[in-house]
């Protein structure tokens, strides 16, 4: 079994070396809420394949990505799937995982998930520690947690007491950093359990049509590795973002106004300059736009297909009926992150 898993590991780890530089999505269906209004017994989606699915809109459209998630696949299964970024992060290439997808689709049950059944978030921390000590004969790791939500285009700093602060990006020709942002050094699992879930418990929320406590906002969890070889005595940096991105559902559907209607303006340019900077890097664009939006300023050097780094597009989706049109907009957005042939799909159709 352990050689097995072993092998199955190796085998990924090869995959995701090949596609270096490449983003990969993956798609996952949440299972139908029972009780919840609006929430009728079929679902509009199909899960066909381990890759592919099928939206049962007016028409039926098929949809192909690296990885299709069904309604019965757990935090593991999922997991599963993602654990060699855990090794790519160690290995010195920077990671980023986000989540997308309209409100009540899944996002922080992926990412966070309730405290009995951790999502994406915790187990990739416990992946790391894990590799940390198996390396510990030839390595020393430093890494350090830090906790930020992007609200209306300006940065809030999650872990420290003064929500007030001022806190930006800034851009030098050695990279991108937040100056000011508290980070904290964390030496095992249970502790950045603990960092991670205060940073998380202070983000902004508000309330919308489509959810009490939907988020509005991108929050950012940053864990920055320093790996030193012993034998060498160099050292090496890396980042890993984790990213559950603020509800892709356009603004007419959420009847908002006032402040929410100016969050929705600001979250709808930030995702879909989000969506831009990955068609540029995609289609191996010469410029591609980071600087469009705060987040994806932020991101910059961790996005960069020429540095090497990893790209995880966790694509979310309520399977209910009434959603279909919103997850059309998601698979789209998906599809268009790929690299891929249109023809693969059977149908793209615009969301506008
Ligand atoms: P989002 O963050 O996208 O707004 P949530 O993660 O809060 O959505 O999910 C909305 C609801 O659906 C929550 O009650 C959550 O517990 C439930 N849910 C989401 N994904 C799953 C899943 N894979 N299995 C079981 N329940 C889920
Ligand atoms: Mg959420």
């Amino acid at each position: 079994r352990a050689a097995e898993d072993s092998r199955r590991i190796k085998e990924l780890t090869n995959i995701i070396q090949e596609l270096k530089g490449n983003i990969r999505v993956f798609v996952r269906v949440r299972p139908l809420l029972q009780g919840i209004e609006n929430e009728d017994a079929t679902s509009c989606i199909d899960c066909l394949k381990d890759d592919q699915l099928l939206l049962k809109n007016k028409i039926n459209t098929k949809f192909e990505f690296e990885k299709v998630f069904g309604p019965n696949d757990t935090q593991s299964v999922v997991f599963n799937e993602i654990k060699p970024l855990a090794t790519s992060l160690l290995d010195g290439f920077n990671v980023c995982i986000f989540a997308y997808g309209q409100t009540g689709s899944g996002k922080t049950h992926t990412m966070e998930g309730p405290a009995d059944d951790p999502g994406v978030n915790y187990k990739i921390l416990e992946e790391i520690f894990a590799n940390v000590a198996d390396r510990r004969d030839l390595f020393t790791y430093e890494l350090n947690v830090g906790v930020l939500e992007v609200y209306n285009e300006n940065l809030v700093d999650l872990l420290s007491d003064d929500k007030k602060k001022k806190i930006d990006v800034s851009i030098t020709p050695t990279g991108v950093s937040v100056p000011n942002l508290t980070l904290t050094t964390v030496t095992d699992y249970q502790t950045t359990v603990g960092v991670i879930r205060k940073g998380l418990r202070s983000r902004n929320v508000g309330k919308n049509n489509l959810n009490e406590a939907s988020s509005r906002s991108h929050s950012v969890t940053v864990v920055q590795c320093t790996c030193t070889n012993m034998s060498t005595n160099t050292t090496t940096t890396s980042k890993l973002y984790l990213v559950d991105l603020a509800g892709s559902e356009r603004l007419k559907r959420t009847g908002t106004s006032g402040d929410r209607e100016k969050e929705s303006v600001l979250i709808n340019k930030s995702l879909s300059a989000l969506g831009d900077v990955f068609s540029a890097l995609s289609q191996k664009s010469l410029h591609v736009p980071y600087r469009n939006s705060k987040l994806t300023s932020l991101l910059q050097d961790s996005l960069n297909n020429e540095n090497g780094s990893k790209v995880l597009m966790l694509v979310n989706i309520n399977p209910c009926v009434e959603s279909a049109p919103e997850s059309l907009c998601s698979l789209n957005f998906a599809t268009r992150a790929r690299q891929i042939e249109l023809e693969k799909n059977k149908k793209v159709i615009s969301c506008k």
